[in-house]
């Protein structure tokens, strides 16, 4: 059999193109910014990880600028050879002192920090306890390690507690989770899980992707607001989001650090973070620490959207961050909503199986300090009338 006779009988795409509801890979004309223009035309964009903003920010794109005219447009190298530069350094060092941690370590995704961390940890014998509901990057990270890999119920501690008690005894331990849940917006009991994990003999690592900006002081994520930032091991970040560039980090004790910078195959055999991206993120890093008012704003956002997607009767599951689902059900019925969505001139995030369990499609939306009380009404007035037209809401 041909190999490539499988691609050329797959016909979804083309089918979901045919009839328009097509949602994904959709060029935009413009910054990511509150409002997109995509096909020449405004829309609302209620699908960004933007969520301090900051993408835009003169001082953000002022550190990349100035970045490239000294170091050029890469590093051509894996950070192990020839491409750490002084600046990976210093931003290593600025997210180790934020957070409280011996040490951090800089990698070119934060798809790459779980894939190559995890992996690096977990050696034969070991178990990694990963939520049900966690990221496809842990979900690799755990594929690729050598132990085994057991899932527990989504934010059910009695279930991890139940699934660690029946591992043999003396093996290694991870429990790996997102502080908040990228489709979900649901945000995890870290205090719950450093009981479990300490009960028997875990190690923690939250993977903080979505937190980071937007939870406890300085921005520091969900493991800070809840209290608990010093007792988790290890805290994984992403600059894709909050910090509005891209890039990822991870940050613990200085020997679990050096072993992952030295065993992880996405750190030694993958070209560094370019310059452009590693200055950016530590401006934004500067501005996150001092961005009460960009939180403040965000969370007046996120509480007006929750109240108004609710009153209008949206399901929105147990979403208590800015990201908010609106949970559809059937496939084909969500992305015909999403089109709608698309035409009346809100931009979202689609969600469909294998991404979401089958019947369990949802449309993400999520929100920035940077959208107006007039761009949230007029979502609003969008969401009702197209809810209502599609029956989604009555
Ligand atoms: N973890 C979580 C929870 C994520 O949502 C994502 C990206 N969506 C990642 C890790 C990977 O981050 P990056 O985009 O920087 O590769």
């Amino acid at each position: 059999m041909d190999l490539f006779e499988r691609c050329y009988e797959w016909k979804d795409w083309k089918v979901a193109q045919q009839f328009g509801f097509y949602p994904y890979f959709t060029p935009i004309e413009s910054e990511a910014g509150p409002e997109v223009i995509i096909d020449g035309q405004r829309r609302i964009m209620l699908g960004s990880n933007n969520y301090m903003g900051l993408t835009n920010h003169p001082e953000v794109k002022e550190a990349a600028i100035k970045a490239v005219e000294r170091y050029g447009s890469g590093c051509t190298g894996s950070r192990f050879l020839n491409g750490t530069l002084d600046i990976h350094v210093e931003l290593e060092q600025a997210l180790a002192e934020w957070l409280g941690k011996e040490a951090a370590l800089v990698f070119t995704t934060g798809f790459m920090v779980n894939q190559g961390a995890i992996s690096s940890l977990i050696q034969k014998g070991d178990y990694i306890l990963s939520d049900r509901l966690n990221h496809a990057s842990i979900v690799e990270g755990c594929r690729l390690a050598s132990g085994e890999t057991i899932r527990y119920k989504h934010n059910d501690l009695e279930d991890l507690e139940k699934t660690l008690q029946e591992l043999p005894p003396d093996s290694g331990r991870l429990i790996v989770a997102d502080a908040v849940f990228s489709a979900e917006g649901s945000v995890a009991d870290v205090g719950g899980m450093l009981e479990v994990a300490r009960r028997h003999g875990a190690r923690l690592m939250m993977d903080e992707a979505h937190s980071l900006g937007v939870f406890g002081p300085e921005g520091k994520g969900v493991s800070a607001d809840q209290g608990h930032l010093d007792e988790v091991d290890l805290i994984m970040g992403t600059f894709s989001k909050s910090f509005g560039g891209v890039g990822g980090f991870i940050a613990g004790d200085l020997e679990v650090i050096m072993w992952i910078k030295h065993k992880a195959r996405t750190m030694i055999f993958s070209a560094s973070l370019p310059p452009a991206s590693v200055a950016s993120a530590r401006k934004a890093l500067d501005l996150i620490r001092k961005a009460d008012d960009r939180r403040a704003t965000l969370w007046r956002n996120v509480k007006k959207m929750q109240e108004g997607l609710r009153r209008i009767g949206y399901n929105t599951g147990d979403s208590t961050s800015q990201i908010i689902p609106l949970r559809i059900g059937d496939d084909m019925r969500c992305l015909q909503f999403w089109r709608s969505l698309y035409d009346g001139g809100v931009f979202t995030n689609a969600f469909i199986a294998p991404a979401t369990p089958p019947g369990g499609a949802l449309i993400r939306t999520s929100y920035m300090p940077t959208h107006t009380e007039a761009m949230l009404d007029e979502s609003l007035t969008i969401l009702e009338q197209v809810g209502k037209a599609t029956g989604v809401v009555s």
